[in-house]
């Protein structure tokens, strides 16, 4: 199974943490959750804890789970919709063909374990077989070819195939799709897990997995042949970029014609890969790593095959481990969920099924989804917010004060040129052609994989679509790409309390808004400073425009490097520093759109708060979380973005949350005007 990790500036993405099924109740705005307010604090001394004093004292952390905030409550609430949704469709009678019967035929198969037991390692044998007719460099190179998998999805890297595909356009042309080719083939986590000396242990208890995958497939000798994997993954990860190289997208921008790689690569028969990947006629390449395909390429041609073959048999049985017998599966867990993620107790099966389907019928699932948890009436709401958010960065922008003339020209047409998709895609996938067949849980992971790589393949011959949807409706998350010039925010991020359809503007606009401005203002920030308009690499500020920012910024350095949650732990504000930016300027600009969207008229007062007291509170709850001290350490130590309470404390420098409070110079969270920060 893959392996996944986030590696370029070309993406941020906010996917929600994992959590185990609990009970919990939707969470509401603002505006109604008066009850998890500490009236006992004033609002100037401690806003966070204003905000949410009651709600900290009855949040819980446990064991495996020990930070607990509305993402994690929402991504618990969300997947049990979805299990619902898929029990329901698995329940006989779908018509044939129809999403329910797709999906719930996924599911159902997935969860019967006992026909998965009866067929054991039965399903394999084919793809077996074709292994052991591997007899040479082109025949192995034709498999490697055929089984290139579409696993990286330009978010993540080390996919458990040699390589990875993602399509999308290139850093030059924004008009055509590329075949972006990545680095992959390995079974722990990267490069450092099998070349550093501290992690020796980890690979121990790694060969030991493999040999016990291949005992498993009735593999003999299986021991020794781990051993021998282990030293080919080892040298195929000599070949890989190193880490820091992966938060440089220059230096990904490699583009190869079809004929470098027999040059630039030697050892693999490119002929036969590409035209058993489907690809024969395609004539560009982007290459991320170039040394993982020259390293990797050599590999296939000075290595023994038989070696290969061994390789290749292991992850097979791996990739596939979670639709075969329960051994298998349980092996997989032993190692992947308990040695690498420190999991104690395997999930319930159906949470892996749930992640299954998703994984293979995303969109499918994600129709059902929001067919009936986030209406058209609620996608229009979004969008009209998203309009408010861009109309009132375009002013923010036009009066930048450290940003020249004509590079506000760029930004502003950045900004004109910005694709925002919210909740769902206004044209889904067509999965007519995706036969799923109750019973056959190993047969419809292979389809659905085939569907999923051919239908990606097949954009290669189209014009690129910049509203191609990026991330699953019911995923609790965002995607912000660069490249092209996208973001898109999912129905499973948008519901309360972050937005609610029917619910109060102003915590609407304070909680999503704030969030949503926070992704969109690093488009233009010193992270989406290196990608134009269209998505093409290059930087578009000057000097002077880095200087002036560099100078306006400095002031938000200092300010987090006063706030220590615990004795002798203090935040370092260069390390957040990109992140508090986005923070303030989603405030900032959310603060605007609020104030357009009232469009002069004042606000309801709801539950004794004003409009802008509940925007203000909204952006505070946003940003609650429950801590154990050792998570506590460890965000402060290796994380970009702040603690909650500090990122609550973002309003400290908006002179309207002063007035929404009558926040005086005798407060604790006081500063004087000169003192207030306002990049944005
Ligand atoms: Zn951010």
């Amino acid at each position: 199974m893959p392996l996944f990790r986030i590696t370029t500036l070309i993406v941020l993405i906010c996917f929600g943490a994992a959590l185990s099924p609990t009970h919990v109740h939707q969470p509401i705005n603002a505006a109604d959750a008066t009850g998890d307010l500490d009236h006992s604090i004033k609002p100037g001394d401690d806003f966070y804890r204003y905000a949410n004093g009651a709600w900290l004292k009855t949040a819980v952390t446990s064991p495996g789970q020990p930070s607990y905030d509305t993402r994690a409550i929402l991504t618990a609430i969300t997947s049990e919709r979805v299990r619902h949704l898929l029990q329901g469709a698995a329940a006989a009678g779908k018509a044939k063909g129809s999403l329910s019967q797709k999906v719930g035929d996924y599911y159902a198969s997935f969860m019967d374990e006992s026909r998965i037991e009866t067929r054991g390692m039965a399903p394999l044998a084919d793809e077996m077989s074709a292994i052991s007719a591997i007899t040479n460099k082109a025949s192995l190179s034709a498999y490697l070819g055929g089984t290139l998998n579409n696993e990286v999805d330009g978010l993540t890297t080390n996919a458990d195939h040699l390589f990875s595909v993602w399509v999308n356009q290139s850093f030059t042309d924004s008009d055509h799709y590329v075949f972006h080719l990545w680095q992959g083939g390995l079974g722990i986590p990267d490069r450092e897990a099998y070349l550093d000396p501290k992690m020796a242990a980890l690979r121990a208890q790694y060969a030991s997995h493999i040999g016990a995958m291949l005992e498993l497939a009735g593999i003999g000798d299986a021991d020794l042949k781990a051993a021998r994997i282990l030293t080919l993954e080892t040298q195929i990860a000599q070949s890989h970029a190193p880490d820091a190289d992966a938060a440089d997208v220059f230096k990904q921008n490699n583009p190869w014609q079809r004929a470098d790689f027999a040059v630039k690569a030697p050892g693999m028969d490119w002929d036969a890969y590409f035209q058993a990947a489907g690809v024969a006629d395609q004539r560009e390449f982007l290459v991320w790593q170039p040394s993982a395909v020259t390293g990797t390429s050599a590999l296939v041609g000075s290595q023994d095959i038989n070696l290969w073959k061994d390789y290749l048999r292991y992850h097979l049985i791996e990739h596939y481990a979670m639709v075969l017998p329960r051994a298998a599966a349980s092996a997989h867990f032993a190692f992947y969920g308990t040695i690498l993620s420190g999991m104690s107790e395997m999930p319930q099966r159906s949470q892996d099924a749930i992640a299954a389907t998703n994984a293979a019928l995303g969109q499918a699932v994600g129709q059902l989804y929001t067919e009936r948890y986030f209406p058209p009436s609620a996608k229009a709401k979004a969008q009209a917010m998203v309009a408010d958010l861009v109309a009132a960065c375009r002013t923010r922008i036009s009066n930048l004060k450290w940003m020249s003339e004509p590079t506000k020209e760029k930004a502003l047409a950045k900004l004109a040129a910005l694709h925002v998709g919210v909740g769902y895609p206004d044209t889904w996938i067509d999965y007519s052609s995706l036969e799923i067949v109750r019973g056959d849980a190993f047969g419809n992971m292979r389809r659905a994989e085939a569907f999923n790589r051919s239908r990606n393949l097949a954009k290669l011959k189209q014009r690129t679509d910049p509203n191609e949807w990026r991330i699953d409706p019911q995923v609790v998350g965002a995607v912000i790409l660069f490249s092209p010039n996208t973001e898109t925010f999912s129905a499973g991020i948008l519901q309360p309390p972050y937005f609610d359809p029917q619910g109060d503007t102003a915590s609407n606009y304070g909680s999503a808004g704030a969030g949503m401005a926070h992704e969109i203002s690093h488009s233009f920030d010193e992270l989406g400073n290196i990608f134009d308009a269209q998505g093409r690499l290059g930087n578009w500020w000057t000097p002077s425009d880095l200087a002036n920012y560099n100078a306006a910024t400095a002031k938000l350095v200092t300010q987090f490097n006063g706030y220590c949650p615990l004795s002798g732990l203090c935040l370092n504000g260069e390390q957040v520093l990109t992140e508090n930016i986005a923070d303030l300027a989603g405030l900032l600009i959310a603060h605007d759109a609020y104030l357009l969207r009232l469009k002069g008229k004042p606000d309801l007062v709801i539950n004794g708060l004003t409009g802008e007291q509940r925007f203000f509170l909204a952006f505070a709850q946003r940003w609650r979380r429950a801590q154990e001290e050792g998570a506590l350490r460890k965000q402060v130590k290796s994380d970009i973005h702040s603690p909650g309470e500090y990122r609550s404390d973002t309003v400290r420098n908006v002179e309207a949350w002063y007035k929404a409070y009558n926040v005086q110079p005798d407060s604790k969270l006081y500063l004087k005007p000169e003192d207030r920060v306002g990049i944005w």
